[in-house]
């Protein structure tokens, strides 16, 4: 099997399963005073350390959560006030959210236009740092310029933590996810930047600084600090080969690139093809041994086309078309060769239908 789907998710590192196996089956609550649960308090803090050294941040700023999803819905439904964000985000913020900034058609939102959609009402704003269906970096930095004064700034870097560099420091609210990044499913955080108010979720105890409440996934959370360091100490390197390797598949692919050809991760490649159904496609490509995509995972399995797609302006034939190939670490040339060659197959075959 060749697995391109990796901004769907990805597989586990065997470092990151070690670090998880002695927390499996240990009996320790974080929040017990006897000694397994300072055992199991010291595993999470050592790993909020490791976290927030890697976002630049402090610890107490590293909330806990199950997920990306969780952290983005603590972060829009915990503010008091307006929220705008732009119409690429992940479901998980758009379905909280009225104000949608459009992109252009590379899947680009414009600082001004998000600017013009604040109101006096507006405490937040919320825009994604790397699209996940096709890899456009959004301008956060000037995103940030163009704000007015108090109005809090969220970005879902579910895809750019541990896996493309940007400029998250601009940013209050920073939600992030392990599985993306070659740790475990179910855990994530938001970064919440310290001075900035913010209602739990979730109540009835404590923990993360009573923003979080609910006993810490300390395997969970011990995982992703070992996948995050992993993947932030080979970062360069890896984000270089997947460029490189991301290159070499569209340039055999041919079709059409949908996305910025600069200023976009380099994990992601949008291919449509002119008269070729996305989901077919996926299929086909499934039974050559080859996982990818159309859309987002989360929104597959329905047959509607990309939110981000139409948002670009795309008709919804076109915004149909769409094949999502993203790309890991553990990405080989031979991978990529082999997946040319089954979507050249597919594509021919799905042509003449
Ligand atoms: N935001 C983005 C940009 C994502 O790509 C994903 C994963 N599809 C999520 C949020 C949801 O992440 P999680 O699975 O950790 O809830």
């Amino acid at each position: 099997m060749i697995y391109l789907d990796h901004a769907a998710s990805t597989p586990a590192r065997p470092e990151a399963r070690a670090a998880m196996e002695p927390w499996l089956a240990d009996a320790g609550n974080p929040s017990s005073l006897h000694a397994a649960g300072r055992r199991a308090r010291r595993a999470v803090e050592d790993a909020r350390e490791r976290v927030a050294a890697r976002l630049g941040a402090d610890p107490k700023e590293i909330v806990f959560t199950s997920g990306a999803t969780e952290a983005n819905h603590l972060a829009l439904l915990g503010v008091a006030g307006h929220v705008v964000t732009t119409s690429i985000e992940h479901a998980s913020v758009l379905e909280l959210c009225a104000t949608r900034v459009a992109p252009d058609a590379e899947g680009v939102v414009s600082a001004k236009d998000v600017a013009a959609a604040v109101t006096p009402k507006t405490v937040l704003v919320s825009v994604m740092a790397v699209n996940n269906e096709t890899g456009a970096v959004q301008p956060l930095e000037a995103i940030r310029r163009a704000l007015p004064k108090g109005v809090l700034l969220h970005t879902d870097a579910a895809q750019a933590v541990g896996r493309f560099p940007v400029d998250l420091a601009v940013a209050d609210l920073v939600t992030f996810s392990a599985h993306k990044i070659q740790g475990p499913k179910g855990v994530g955080g938001l970064r919440v930047r310290k001075g900035v108010a913010l209602a739990p979720l979730l109540k009835g105890g404590g923990q993360e600084f009573e923003r979080r409440a609910g006993t810490e996934n300390v395997a969970g959370i011990v995982g992703f600090a070992a996948a995050l360091d992993l993947a932030c100490a080979a970062l360069a390197e890896d984000v270089a080969r997947q460029a490189a390797l991301r290159d070499r598949l569209e340039a055999g692919l041919g079709g059409t690139r949908n996305g910025p050809a600069a200023g976009r991760a380099a994990h992601l490649a949008n291919v449509a093809f002119e008269g070729v159904d996305g989901e077919a496609a996926v299929l086909a490509l499934d039974a050559e041994g080859v996982c990818v995509s159309s859309g987002s995972a989360c929104a597959s399995g329905g047959t509607e086309p990309s939110h981000v797609l139409l948002a670009m302006g795309q008709s919804k034939a076109r915004a149909k078309a769409g094949i999502r190939f993203s790309l890991g670490p553990s990405t080989t040339e031979a991978e990529i060769d082999a997946a040319v060659q089954a979507a050249r197959r597919v594509v021919e075959r799905l042509r003449k239908r």
